[in-house]
């Protein structure tokens, strides 16, 4: 498994850099070929082409379903990065870019395929396996080919890193979204005619203000006003002052009252226009869609010995798109280990392949 994890970890493929990343999707797309599926790659103009591989059991007929298995091949990680951020070993840990955040969850997928084959299990659903190549800047190349997939499918399971030391699924993940309130004021001399202005960063302070009171950590809601522009220099009234919001809610009736409430928002200064923009982008995966999949997974990790816990994530991935179509998603399936997007990401070796194993077990007991 880290032989295949180094070849993939060495083709480095960051979501903006097309040819290198294509490079990375044939290495992978050739992997899978070995086996006995089909592989196809998906031509993209701007991104990385996903791959698509499809594996129908013998016992599987056209009508008995699909299940789907669900990743991204991208990374964050710009070309060179392997320089100073070298694929290595250290006792049990993995290093490298992208090892953990996905890189080694693909590896797991392919021997959850190796142990299906070897073992003759029955299983009864085609399977498809999606590798994406625009997961980390948000899957605009690759949404509609996920979501359809997701749709033909009874489950789907999502390679995405697991949470913390003791791998956690992650059984909820929060909604994302950026907004972005503009707000148009009035420019003045603020000597000479402070009366005939109307101060956008006064009036986007309020506004901030106001924002600020629907945090609440307790039910995963928060709105961050990150990034602030306004004005020109200091004798002219601002004319014009914006701020960049980030959006996150476990719920979907949350999300909606946010952004309900976004859409709302009006003007506290006299002769100031608000203009808002942007929302969620990605729904809340509420636990609901993962609850039985779950379930299930934790009683075959006991027979294996495993005591397998659950967990909520901050972030969103793919696995929100899938939930928000109804189809039950189980993620976090993937690698166990820590630091993703940063210099010390990796993984613990040593759980591959029982995170492989539990995957196939999954797979051939849908
Ligand atoms: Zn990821």
């Amino acid at each position: 498994m880290l032989h295949v994890l180094r070849e993939f970890t060495l083709a480095e493929s960051p979501s903006t850099e097309k040819t290198p990343a294509d490079r990375c999707a044939e290495l992978i797309a050739a992997e899978w070929s070995k086996r006995d599926n089909r592989v196809a790659l998906i031509p993209q103009k701007v991104r990385g082409n996903h791959i698509r591989v499809e594996w129908r059991p013998p016992a599987a007929l056209e009508s008995s379903g699909q299940l789907l298995v669900l990743g991204h091949y991208d990374t964050v990680y710009a070309t060179g990065t392997l320089a100073t951020m070298p694929f290595r070993t250290a006792g049990r840990k993995v290093f490298g870019p992208g090892v953990f955040d996905m890189k080694a969850g693909i590896v797991q997928a392919l021997f959850a395929l190796d142990a299906l084959l070897a073992t003759n299990a029955p299983v009864n659903k085609q399977i498809a396996f999606l590798w994406t190549s625009d997961e980390e800047i948000g899957s605009e190349s690759s949404r509609k080919l996920l979501e359809s997939e997701a749709r033909r499918s009874d489950a789907v399971f999502v390679l995405e890193p697991s949470l913390g030391p003791k791998g956690l699924l992650k059984t909820a993940r929060k909604g994302v979204g950026e907004a972005e309130i503009i707000v148009h004021g009035k420019a003045s001399h603020a000597g000479l005619a402070p009366e005939k202005g109307v101060n956008a960063v006064h009036e986007l302070a309020l506004q901030i203000a106001r924002i600020l009171k629907w945090n609440d950590l307790r039910r995963g809601v928060t709105v961050n006003a990150d990034v602030l522009r306004g004005g020109t220099r200091v004798n002219v009234i601002a004319e014009e002052a914006r701020a960049k919001l980030d959006l996150r809610a476990l719920r979907i009736s949350d999300m909606h009252a946010i952004e309900k409430k976004l859409e709302a928002l009006e003007p506290v200064l006299r002769g100031a226009k608000l203009e808002i923009t942007g929302g969620f982008s990605r729904a809340p995966l509420e636990r609901k869609a993962s609850a039985e999949l779950f379930a299930r997974a934790k009683k075959l990790a006991a027979q294996m010995g495993i005591r397998l816990g659950e967990g909520t994530a901050g972030g969103a991935s793919d696995g929100n798109f899938t939930a928000a179509l109804g189809v039950p998603t189980l993620d976090g399936l993937g690698a166990v280990g820590d630091g993703a997007h940063s210099r010390h990401e990796h993984i613990l070796a040593s759980t591959m392949p029982e995170r492989a194993a539990l995957l196939a077990a999954l797979l051939a007991s849908s």
